[in-house]
C-alpha cells in the first residue's frame, strides 16, 4: 500500500498485509518453514532460508517500517537483538553517549558485555542537552536515548538530541519501546535509527518476545539484514505472526491506555496518602512542555511516590487485586511493581535514592481495563496496606 495517502489507524491493519496469493487467506500465513525451493542454483522467488529471510517476518518488517514512517524494518529475536544490533556497527576504542536511567538491560549489555571488546560509554543525565554536549568525544560514533524513560518518565529533548549527535558526526538511536510509533515518531525529528521491543506494546498481550529496528537509511538497513543472518537471532514466524496480530489494534489500545493513565494520574495527583506523580501528561511534569511537543499523548505508564516506608509500599503492590504485581508492561492487562526490590534492585541504594528512585516508589503499566475498576483497586489496596 501507498504509505503516505493513509493514517496510522489504517496502516496498522493493512500494510505489510495482502491476502495470500494462491489462497486469498486473509491473514498473513504463518511460513514455519527452514528452508525454500530453488529452481536452478540461486534461482529463487525471494526466499531461500528462514534465518534471512522469512515471507511472516517480512510482512512484519513492512508493517512495522510504516507504523514508525521508515523506509526500512528488520525484526530480531527480542529487543535486546535489536540493541545488540546497533552495538555491532561499532568498533574497538569507539565510545558512546548515553542516559544515566536507560533501561536495565541496555545498561547490562553496554557494561557487561560491550565493555569487555573495548566500546566505553558515557551515562549523562538526557534531559540535559549541555551535559550530553560536553559527554561527546572525538570517538563518539553513536548517542543511545530512551524517552519516556524508565521509571520516572523523564522525556527527552529528540530533536535536540538528535542535533548534537549529528553536529559531532555520530549516529543517534532512539528506543521508542514506551511511546510506540503511535505517539512519537523519532525518524521526523532527527533520529537515524528507532529501536523497539515488541515484546511492549507492539505485541501488547503479554505472549510473545521480539524486537525491530527502524531507519530510513538504506545502507544501515543493509548492515542489520547482514547481522540478522550473521548473528542469527531473528524471530520466528510464529512470534512474526503474534506480532502482526498485536499491531493491527496498537491506535486502539493505545488511546486507551492513554485515557486511562491520565485519569489516574489525576487522581493519584490529589491522593493524600501520594507525595509525587511521574506521568508527562501532568503539567507539574518537569517534561510536560517537550511532551507535548514530540509526543501526540502522554502514554501508559506512571510512576509514583507514597508517603510510606518500602515495607508499606511492598504491601500495597501485593494487595491489589486487578493490577497484576509483575515486572514489564505495555500489555492490555495493567501491572504494578515496586522499582526498588524489583526492577532497580541492582543498583545500590545510595545511587538509587540520589537517581530519584525511592523505597515507596511504584510504577505502573496502566492497562485496558475500566479505569473505575483499577482506580477502585489502587483505593482498596492503599487502604488494606496503609491504614
Ligand atoms: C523491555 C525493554 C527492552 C528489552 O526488550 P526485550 O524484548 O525484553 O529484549 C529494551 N528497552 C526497553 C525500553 C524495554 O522496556
Amino acid at each position: 500500500m501507498d504509505d503516505d495517502q493513509f493514517r496510522i489507524e489504517t496502516r496498522s491493519i493493512h500494510a505489510g498485509q495482502e491476502p495470500d496469493e494462491e489462497t486469498g487467506a486473509l491473514m498473513t500465513p504463518i511460513h514455519a518453514n527452514s528452508t525454500f525451493e530453488q529452481d536452478a542454483p540461486g534461482d529463487h522467488r525471494g526466499y531461500e532460508y528462514s534465518r534471512t529471510g522469512n515471507p511472516t517476518r517480512t510482512d512484519l518488517e513492512e508493517n512495522l517500517a510504516s507504523l514508525e514512517g521508515a523506509e526500512y524494518g528488520r525484526c530480531f529475536a527480542s529487543g535486546m537483538a535489536s540493541i545488540n544490533t546497533v552495538l555491532n556497527l561499532l568498533e574497538a576504542g569507539d565510545h558512546v553517549v548515553t542516559g544515566n536511567d536507560v533501561y536495565g538491560g541496555t545498561h547490562r549489555i553496554f557494561t557487561q558485555v560491550y565493555e569487555d571488546y573495548d566500546l566505553e560509554f558515557s551515562f549523562v543525565d538526557m534531559t540535559d542537552l549541555e551535559a550530553i554536549e560536553e559527554a561527546f568525544r572525538p570517538e563518539t560514533e553513536l548517542l543511545w536515548l530512551e524517552t519516556p524513560t524508565n521509571p520516572l518518565m523523564s522525556i527527552v529533548d529528540i530533536e535536540g538530541a538528535a542535533t548534537i549527535a549529528h553536529d559531532h558526526d555520530a549516529l543517534c538511536a532512539i528506543d521508542n519501546t514506551f511511546a510506540t510509533p503511535y505517539l512519537q515518531n523519532p525518524l521526523e525529528l532527527g533520529a537515524d535509527i528507532v529501536s523497539h521491543s515488541l515484546t511492549k506494546y507492539l505485541g501488547g498481550h503479554s505472549d510473545v518476545v521480539g524486537g525491530a529496528l527502524l531507519t530510513n537509511d538504506e545502507d544501515l538497513d543493509e548492515e542489520f539484514g547482514f547481522y540478522q543472518n550473521s548473528v542469527g537471532a531473528t524471530p520466528g514466524p510464529f512470534e512474526s505472526f503474534l506480532v502482526l496480530r498485536g499491531t493491527k489494534t496498537l491506535p486502539v489500545r493505545m488511546d486507551r491506555h492513554c485515557k486511562n493513565a491520565s485519569a489516574i494520574a489525576s487522581w493519584l495527583e490529589d491522593h493524600p496518602d501520594v507525595d509525587r506523580v511521574y506521568y508527562p501528561g501532568l503539567e507539574s511534569h518537569p517534561g510536560h512542555e517537550i511532551a507535548r511537543k514530540q509526543m501526540n499523548d502522554f502514554g501508559g505508564m506512571l510512576s509514583f511516590e507514597l508517603d510510606a516506608s518500602l515495607e508499606e509500599a511492598s504491601e500495597v503492590v501485593s494487595a491489589t487485586e486487578v493490577f497484576t504485581l509483575a515486572e514489564s508492561l505495555g500489555g492490555v492487562e495493567s501491572l504494578i511493581e515496586q522499582p526498588a526490590p524489583m526492577t532497580h534492585a541492582a543498583i545500590p541504594r545510595e545511587e538509587r535514592l540520589e537517581a530519584g528512585l525511592t523505597d515507596s516508589l511504584i510504577r505502573v503499566s496502566v492497562g485496558i481495563e475500566h479505569v473505575d475498576d483499577l482506580i477502585g483497586d489502587l483505593e482498596q489496596a492503599f487502604e488494606a496496606a496503609l491504614n
